[in-house]
């Protein structure tokens, strides 16, 4: 890191802001050097894999801080309760797995009614129950102000759990769904009034409030050759580059090719910027990104949208680390884009 070791006993203190979040984690991840042989994936994917008797063993977890992952005045707690299960699902599903059980620690101002605690319940318990998952367990405590969620998720693979490690130049790059309808929710909200009808803008603020994990299409994937995968969490260039990053590899992605709802184009265009913006550098989709080998990309999708019923698109290929990550428009030219979200760094 810079040649230097911040934090270390006699310089200056270091802020979190200059290390980022991936700093810290790398930071971690290096402390606690190589895992125990028994542990198949450590700190740097989705999920942690965990040989165990039986099978694969996948575990994760995920907070949701008041103020800065939601506002209490643009969600309802029952949505609330649905994503902070939601964003954990995803995380086992980019590794190809099957969730299974849930932990949920709370911390809760004093002042919130009963009622919203029920609330909150209602919503996970619900996204639990589409998904086979049993809440085991958790913890309560009170805080200050801000409501904090974190919930612990396990799940299993019957095969190898799919890394972002796996992709290789030549691989074609895939995505489930489609990208930037969640932060073009979020744009909406952030907006207040907004001045396209509510069939534009309902569909993208349900996205931003109620994510759906890609749980049974990040299984086909694995099934059908997935060579690397991760879900979209902090947006396509800071989630595409912690594949690169992993996998050793560039890729070339072409904005034109990116699966855009019609919604998200219309809100974009009445706020004047390209409708590839939001999704490039917003977060929060919860989309599958994932790489196969190119003779098995088509059939990849195909499957996938056969048994799950959702389109995925191939948007671009692996290349060489030494191409970096490029965004091309229809000509090939390299276009500048923004990056993705990361904490403890101003946008
Ligand atoms: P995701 O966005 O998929 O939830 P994160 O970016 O939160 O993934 O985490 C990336 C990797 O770093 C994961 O393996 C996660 O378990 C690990 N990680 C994150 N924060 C910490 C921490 N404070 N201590 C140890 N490992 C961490
Ligand atoms: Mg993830």
């Amino acid at each position: 890191m810079e040649g230097e070791e911040p934090g270390d006993p006699g310089s200056r203190p270091v802020a979190l802001a200059r290390l980022g979040e991936r700093g810290l984690i790398e930071r971690v991840r290096r402390r606690l050097g190589p895992p125990p042989a028994d542990v198949l994936v450590g700190i740097g994917d989705d999920a942690a894999a965990v040989a165990w008797p039986g099978g694969t063993l996948l575990l994760s977890t995920d907070t949701l801080v008041e103020d800065v992952h939601f506002r209490r005045t643009t969600t309802t707690l029952h949505e609330l309760g649905a994503k902070a299960l939601a964003v954990n699902l995803s995380d086992i599903a980019a590794m190809g797995g099957e969730p299974r059980f849930a932990l949920l620690a709370l911390a809760l101002p004093s002042t919130l009614a009963v009622a919203d605690v029920d609330e909150l319940y209602g919503g996970l318990l619900e996204m639990a129950g589409r998904h086979g998952v049993a809440l085991i367990g958790g913890d309560t405590s009170a805080v200050p102000e801000r409501m904090v969620l974190t919930l612990t998720v396990v799940g299993r693979v019957e095969g190898t759990p799919v890394r972002r490690r796996g992709a290789r130049p030549g691989d074609a790059v895939l995505v489930t769904g489609s990208l930037g309808t969640a932060a073009a929710g979020l744009a909406v909200l952030e907006r207040g009034s907004f001045e396209a009808a509510d069939d534009v803008t309902a569909p993208l603020v349900a996205a931003h409030r109620g994510p759906t994990p890609r749980v049974a299409e990040g299984r086909v994937s694995r099934l059908a050759g997935a060579t690397a995968m991760i879900d979209l969490s902090d947006g396509l260039a800071t989630d595409l580059g912690h594949i690169a990053e992993e996998s050793g590899v560039g890729a070339v992605v072409r904005l034109s090719a990116l699966p855009i709802a019609p919604a998200t184009r219309r809100a974009a265009a009445l706020l004047g910027q390209a409708p590839w913006a939001w999704a490039v550098s917003g977060g929060e989709d919860y989309e599958l990104l994932l790489t196969a080998r190119p003779d098995r990309a088509a059939g990849l999708a195909a499957r996938v949208t056969t048994e799950t019923g959702t389109p995925m698109t191939v948007i671009g290929e692996i290349r060489p680390a030494t191409e970096g990550i490029q965004f091309v428009d229809d000509a090939g030219r390299p276009v500048r884009v923004g990056p993705g979200f990361e904490h403890f760094r101003s946008p």
